[in-house]
């Protein structure tokens, strides 16, 4: 009886696996597709200045509308790409078009200081990808500091020599590069201060029920405290309420990002944000609302 139990539970997780991997091919093929066929598209979140609410860059995130399987958001799609190798053809894309973008932008009298990219960890195993962004940055006639990289802490963590040095090639070339997510993964302390980061961004976690929870405030306040020593930009996520603006204000936090001020917009959306006033405007409709 136990045997064809644990028999049953055996089949079902194969069950399971098979799904997930068809899910996969599936996925994957209609990726490559929808890549090949310019279908991959790129929003822009804001990224402001906590004490004078201006724009200091956005971060571009990319968007897969398909025209049978609907939307596919980046949590399912990247890892995809990461498994099927189509990650370093989408890095190449993000970053080629949040070039375009960013110039497009000049032109059209849109300031967005800089354009913040994800990049995955197989990118920086890439001895190539320094030489590539500097070629794709001299080909769009745009200053490195225009352009951020942001990484995970599981590229902190791949101890190889050609990461290090990749890091260090993108940040000679004088670009910003951004720890994401800092807080969530494995990285250690020591490891921060090896790598030439730029910028820390804390993990929305740690800004959820922020309001509420003494713990994370702590946290929140020591990397802050940490980054800064270290002379890198302290960004926090997903701020969502005006109580944690006011307080991320008071810990004295360089910069914030979330839905408060603007979800990820499309390119256009972005360039009516901005002309209607940005940050600024958001938030003295909240103080209006408020107060009347
Ligand atoms: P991330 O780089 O940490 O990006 C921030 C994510 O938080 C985005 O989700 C954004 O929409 C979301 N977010 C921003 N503000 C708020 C907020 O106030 N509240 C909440 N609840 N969420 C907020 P998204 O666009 O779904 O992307 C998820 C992740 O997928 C990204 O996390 C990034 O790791 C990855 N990703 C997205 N685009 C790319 C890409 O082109 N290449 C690579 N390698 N990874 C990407
Ligand atoms: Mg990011
Ligand atoms: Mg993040
Ligand atoms: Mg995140």
């Amino acid at each position: 009886q136990a045997k064809e139990d644990g028999r049953g539970i055996f089949r079902f997780a194969n069950l399971e696996k098979n799904q997930v991997a068809q899910d996969r091919l599936v996925l994957g093929s209609a990726l490559r597709d929808s890549l090949a066929q310019g279908m991959l598209q790129l929003h822009y979140q804001p990224q402001v200045r906590t004490h004078t609410l201006e724009l200091s860059g956005v971060e571009a995130l990319s968007r897969w509308h398909h025209p049978h399987l609907g939307n596919i958001f980046p949590s399912r799609f990247i890892a995809v790409a990461e498994e099927t190798g189509q990650i370093e053809a989408i890095g190449r894309w993000s970053l080629q078009e949040a070039c375009r973008q960013i110039v497009k932008w000049d032109r059209d009298g849109i300031h967005v200081p800089t354009v913040a990219v994800n990049l995955s960890a197989v990118h920086f195993r890439n001895r190539a990808l320094p030489e590539h962004i500097a070629t794709l940055l001299k080909d769009h006639d745009l200053k490195p500091a225009r352009l951020t990289v942001e990484i995970t802490e599981s590229v902190m963590m791949d101890n190889s020599r050609d990461t290090e040095e990749v890091l260090q090639s993108i940040r000679n070339l004088g670009c910003g590069l951004s720890m994401d997510d800092f807080g969530t993964g494995y990285s250690s302390l020591s490891r921060l201060t090896r790598l030439p980061l730029t910028e820390i961004k804390i993990d929305r976690s740690f800004i959820n029920d922020f309001e509420y929870d003494t713990n994370a405030q702590a946290v929140t306040m020591a990397v802050i405290g940490i980054g800064s020593r270290l002379g890198m930009t302290v960004v926090t996520e997903g701020v969502e309420t005006e109580q944690q603006r006011e307080l991320l204000e008071k810990l004295n936090c360089d910069v914030m990002q979330g839905y408060l001020f603007a979800k990820p917009l499309a390119p256009q959306d972005l360039e009516q944000w901005v002309r209607k006033g940005g940050a600024p405007a958001v938030i003295r409709e909240i103080e209006a609302a408020r107060a009347g």
